[in-house]
């Protein structure tokens, strides 16, 4: 199967970044990891037609992960209606906060704006899910203090990817990534730690106790940005196709 990186930026838009949002092509199977506000102009632009999507995992519910999913329920509302409900599968409160979200962006004063056929699947962490035919472990990370944020392990056609959504370091990376085709890891900061989220020096501490097959860095800020080139190992870019 194919990953799509539709974006790799963080919250800001860092290096003129997409935010968060990741398109794994698989056999007869089209799935999002996250969700950005940029997502459906990538998609469009790397070539796909939204009424393919199966599914939308979303590890957290930060807008540079989720606030792009209105785009995709107007574009079925008014240019391309779907002919299947869209799954989206998130940590718990996914489905009122995606209400909400789409209520205050196109609904009406005094009227509710409904989101078209849609079927959430709540995640729980350490819980293993089937969500139409893909599998998905979610595990806690240290991203939040008042919501779950997630990260999310998929299996499909016999191939692993890793998500570490947004999260400090923490071990639990090393035993979920073992054996994994590819982790796509968040990596914020290069030394800086103003927020929780992975820096540099705190992965490269672990790099020779991940036994992942390809490791990928993702979510990428200005500081990360500026020592790409001190870097031993790969960063995402957008519009990159892996074979995974
Ligand atoms: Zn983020
Ligand atoms: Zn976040």
């Amino acid at each position: 199967m194919k990953l799509h990186i539709l974006g790799c930026g963080d919250a800001f838009g860092s290096g003129g970044r997409n935010q968060s949002g990741y398109l794994v092509e698989a056999t007869n199977k089209l799935f999002l990891l996250d969700c950005g506000p940029t997502t459906l102009l990538a998609m469009k632009r790397a070539g796909f037609d939204p009424r393919r999507l199966d599914v939308i995992f979303l590890s957290h519910l930060h807008g540079d992960h989720f606030a792009g999913l209105p785009f995709f329920f107007i574009e079925s509302l008014y240019r391309q209606p779907r002919t299947t409900p869209l799954i989206i599968a998130g940590p718990p409160g996914t489905e009122a906060k995606v209400r909400a979200l789409f209520q205050t962006m196109y609904g009406g004063a005094s009227e509710d704006k409904e989101i078209p056929p849609t079927r959430f699947v709540t995640l729980q962490p350490d819980e293993p899910a089937n969500v139409d035919g893909i599998a998905v472990l979610p595990f806690r990370v240290t991203h939040q203090s008042d919501a779950i944020s997630l990260a999310l392990k998929v299996s499909y056609e016999g191939k692993q990817i890793l998500f570490s959504g947004d999260s400090l370091w923490i071990d639990r990376f090393i035993e979920h990534a073992a054996g994994v085709d590819l982790f796509l890891c968040e990596c914020s900061f290069y030394r800086e730690q103003p927020g929780m989220h992975v820096n540099y020096q705190a992965l490269a501490a672990h790099l020779d106790r991940l036994t992942c097959k390809r490791l990928l860095l993702t979510h990428l800020g200005p500081e990360m940005l500026a020592h790409r080139n001190d870097l031993a190992v790969a960063v995402a870019e957008d519009g990159m196709v892996l074979e995974v």
